[in-house]
């Protein structure tokens, strides 16, 4: 396994699972952590999606894995995280970062679409991190990174993604305090406008020319620009380093400014 980032390099040799990793912010995080040193989990909806970002990351000389599985799906979750751990080892490093949106304002919005989204966020974290904490507890160290989202403090349009990501906040400190005692830190990161497949599709939802909108957004975001995953990626890196041991239960915003 090759590191080139030596300051970020795990003093042991871990394993990352990374959900929703086949492209956007997923990918970012499983190509960074598997710079850092780590052995990688790719696991997204389509397994050869999958294969894309693992077998990326296995070019760039890191280890790397790719499971088709549906984090929502109960007996999906508990395959993918048995599957990682027994070709790369016992998973002590988990992001949850499998993600949709089903925008609508509240009038309009369906159940089904209420639904979808808390059951990929919520349900999918909680059925993911209950499957992944027994090899962390043993291990006596563990990693948990909760994808949540500027939009947990409330957004137009988004009245179940905005629960399901204030919701996540929650299943973050209330991991942090059951875990903790066994070296096992959970951390959120709440990204502002990141550009990814995601923002895509909401701007061709709402009609607008993706280049504008970012234009338009950068105006109100103090750095003058809109993210990248590999800003996200940064950020999960240190969450999941041995350096960040007394980092727990907190959420960390990262929209180039307080709120965007
Ligand atoms: P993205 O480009 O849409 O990627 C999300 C990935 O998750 C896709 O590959 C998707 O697969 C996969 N996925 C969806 N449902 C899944 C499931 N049930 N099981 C397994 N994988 C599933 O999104 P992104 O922008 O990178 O966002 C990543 C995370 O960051 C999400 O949690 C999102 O809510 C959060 N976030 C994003 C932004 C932003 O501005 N982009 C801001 C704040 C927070 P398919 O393509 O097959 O659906």
């Amino acid at each position: 396994m090759t590191s080139q980032r030596s300051g970020a390099r795990a003093e042991v040799d871990h394993v990352a699972l990374v959900t929703g990793s086949a492209r956007g912010i997923g990918a970012a995080i499983a190509h960074r952590l598997a710079r850092d040193g780590m052995a990688v989990g790719v696991v997204d909806l389509d397994r050869e999606a999958s294969a894309r970002t693992a077998n990326a990351i296995i070019e760039e000389g890191g280890r790397a894995i790719a499971i088709g599985a549906d984090v929502s799906d109960e007996a999906d979750a508990t395959r993918a995280v048995d599957q990682v751990a027994a070709e790369l080892g016992p998973v002590t490093v988990l992001i949850n970062n499998a993600g949709i949106i089903r925008d609508n304002l509240l009038f309009k919005m369906s159940v089904d679409d209420w639904d979808a989204v808390m059951n990929v966020h919520l349900r999918g974290a909680f059925v993911m991190t209950r499957a992944a904490q027994a090899h962390m507890t043993q291990a006596k160290w563990g990693r948990i990174v909760n994808l949540s989202s500027t939009s947990a403090l409330g957004n137009r349009g988004q009245v179940n993604y905005s629960a399901a990501k204030a919701g996540l906040q929650g299943f973050t400190k209330t991991l942090a305090l059951e875990l903790g005692k066994f070296g096992v830190t959970a951390n959120a990161v709440a990204p502002g406008f990141i550009e990814t497949e995601m923002t895509r599709a909401t701007a061709d939802r709402l009609g607008v020319d993706f280049d504008d909108w970012k234009v338009a957004a950068s105006r109100d975001i103090p750095v003058g620009r809109v993210g990248t995953p590999e800003d996200i990626a940064a950020v999960a890196s240190f969450l999941c380093s041995d350096e960040a041991s007394y980092v727990s239960g907190q959420v960390i915003y990262v929209a180039g400014g307080p709120k965007n």
